[in-house]
């Protein structure tokens, strides 16, 4: 039995970047603990609520209810925001703090391996660029053997998105994530595709409010749910 730490920046990242995964290894046994640096408040929803922080931990509660976490850790920074001027951000907090913290939990679990994300943050997110550097630091403060960046295909994801490039401007997709060549763990998650869609939906805050890429995946049909996210990418530091 294994300890897997699962880090990340807001409640819902979890379930599209890893959820396969953690179900997984929580499934053949292994101690799952998921920690989210930020409550994600400044996440876009069409529930118009001051509560929209402690919402979106419940939602993450349930997520990691479905996924078999044994633990779940938020280390209640605030959300900087997709321009990561929030004031006190997770963003513009100096590496070490936020990073003690995160090396005291995977200490205090001996844990075996941490997910963090690569270098750009996936898509740029100013928070999720801040995983990866507080991550990276946290781990080699506590001595956690394997480092796993959570990541996407870039080459495949483009070959999804170019279709649709004459109508978005989406060329910023282009440097997103990480090169196909790159990647040294494709993880098959297909199996516990079920337990991934019910984590995605149980973050039905960020399903609200327009047209949004998680209710779209949600709401893909089987075949076409395990083609796009019946894959988990990840690149061993
Ligand atoms: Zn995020």
């Amino acid at each position: 039995m294994r300890t897997c730490v699962f880090f990340h920046a807001h409640p819902d990242d979890e379930a599209l970047l890893t959820a396969g995964l953690m179900a997984r290894l929580a499934a053949e046994g292994n101690r799952v603990v998921l920690v989210v640096a930020t409550a994600g408040e400044l996440g876009r929803s069409g529930l118009r609520t001051r509560a929209l922080g402690p919402l979106r931990l419940r939602e993450l509660e349930e997520s990691a209810r479905i996924l078999g976490c044994a633990r779940v850790v938020p280390l209640g920074y605030p959300d900087s925001g997709l321009d990561g001027c929030a004031p006190g951000g997770f963003a513009t907090r100096p590496v070490e703090e936020p990073a003690a913290m995160l090396a005291r939990i995977l200490a205090e679990e001996d844990a075996d391996l941490l997910t963090v994300y690569d270098e750009r943050g996936g898509y740029g997110h100013p928070d999720h660029v801040q995983v990866h550097r507080v991550g990276v630091a946290a781990a080699r403060a506590a001595g956690t053997p394997v480092v796993l960046e959570a990541t996407v295909d870039r080459d495949r994801l483009w070959r999804w998105l170019r279709p649709l490039a004459a109508l978005f401007p989406l060329d910023g997709w282009r440097q997103a994530y990480t090169p196909g060549s790159m990647i040294s763990h494709r993880v098959d998650v297909r199996r516990f595709a079920a337990a991934k869609r019910a984590a995605m939906a149980a973050h039905a805050s960020q399903g609200t409010g327009g047209p949004r890429l998680l209710a779209v995946l949600c709401r893909l049909p089987g075949p076409l749910f395990r083609l796009a996210l019946g894959t988990e990418y990840y690149v061993r530091r």
